[in-house]
């Protein structure tokens, strides 16, 4: 049995919810079909259980009780372990989000197991190997979880969301889950929401266009941002110019920033630091734009173009408007 940490918003499943639920099918293909479950946490968006249902999973185990109404990570942890507990399950995983990680960690502690997070993907149930990102994804590790239960998060990205050939049953099951005063001792008591908090679909974005101190200043960014709306992408950009305040910081990338894993990554005059690379490692495709050809960005890029971003990326916009035209 496998039982997933999901997370929800009122719009629904999130979408690194949606593709460790996928990857948790390979899983239990691999184990001869072992039902998959599923573990929300305080208030549910309407129709979890048939959106979970259509990616496979069995039951909805919900923990839906006053104290889940705002976020806790011991709360949630203890709800995990409960459904854990309900379901009978070897593996525990979740999405490879900052809570995810921070909620299965603290269930691996309650169960008294390793935990491996950003796991990409795995390599085989005995010995239970799983692949993981680690060096802000600079370099990928091998680790066996030879403990029960398995404990794991999955990076974004790591696998395309898609629902399975043949929908589960999908039902909503209550979940009693016993808490101490300790596990609300640190919890969120209100949400304020500003739109420079939001990250303007940066992390999920298929496709970003970066910029860096190359950009030159608060008024370097019009190529920029005219690539990143033909393309349909976000704007994502380094630390550098949001400490320069040239950008707000949720545009920032990177370790202190937002990690994304796009399809088409394009960095515009950035250098390329470990720092911003722990952000941006898991792209598919880079197209760096630099004047420097020994930048690390440079160095690393699928594709690289020598050349200044003011001239570069102007010409690159006008070849899109020629072409759509
Ligand atoms: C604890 C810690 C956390 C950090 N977290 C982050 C983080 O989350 N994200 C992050 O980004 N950084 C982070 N940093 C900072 C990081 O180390 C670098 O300083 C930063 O990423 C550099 O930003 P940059 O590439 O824009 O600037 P630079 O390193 O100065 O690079 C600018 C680049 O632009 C090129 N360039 C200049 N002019 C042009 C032009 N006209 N056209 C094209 N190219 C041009 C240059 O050749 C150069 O390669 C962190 C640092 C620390 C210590």
């Amino acid at each position: 049995m496998i039982v997933v940490y999901v997370e929800t918003s009122a719009e629904g499943v999130n979408e690194v919810s949606l593709e460790t639920v996928t990857l948790a099918r390979d899983l239990s293909a691999a184990g001869g079909g072992v039902p998959i479950d599923a573990v929300v946490v305080g208030p549910a968006p309407a129709g979890v259980a048939s959106e979970l249902a259509a990616y496979g999973v069995r039951t909805v185990h919900h923990a839906d009780a006053d104290d889940f109404e705002l976020f806790s990570g011991a709360a949630t942890a203890a709800a995990v372990v409960a459904a854990r507990q309900a379901s009978g399950s070897v593996v525990v995983m979740a999405g490879g989000t900052n809570r995810g990680n921070e909620v299965l960690a603290r269930a691996a502690t309650r169960l008294g197991v390793a935990m491996a997070a950003n796991v990409v993907s795995f390599g085989g149930l005995s010995p239970f190997v799983v692949t993981r990102q680690v060096v802000g994804g600079a370099a990928l590790e091998e680790m066996r979880l030879s403990q029960r239960p398995a404990v794991f998060t999955v990076a974004g990205h790591a696998v395309d969301p898609a629902p399975a050939a043949e929908p589960a049953a999908g039902t909503l099951q209550p979940l009693a889950v016993e808490l101490t005063p300790a596990d609300l001792a640190v919890r969120v008591v209100s949400v304020q929401r500003e739109s420079t908090d939001d990250d303007g679909g940066l992390r999920s974005a298929r496709i970003v266009v970066g910029a860096g101190r190359g950009a030159g200043g608060p008024d370097g960014f019009k190529g920029v941002i005219e690539l990143t709306e033909l393309l349909g992408g976000s704007l994502g950009v380094s630390r550098v110019v949001t400490s320069l305040g040239w950008r707000p910081h949720n545009e920032q990338v990177g370790q202190t920033g937002s990690r994304i894993s796009p399809d088409v990554y394009i960095p515009c005059g950035i250098s390329g630091a470990i720092q911003h690379w722990a952000g941006c490692a898991s792209s598919k495709v880079i197209l760096a734009i630099n004047t420097d050809a020994e930048a690390p960005m440079m160095t690393k890029a699928t594709y690289a173009v020598i050349g200044d971003m003011h001239e570069v990326v102007p010409a690159i916009n006008e070849e899109i408007r020629r072409r759509r035209a």
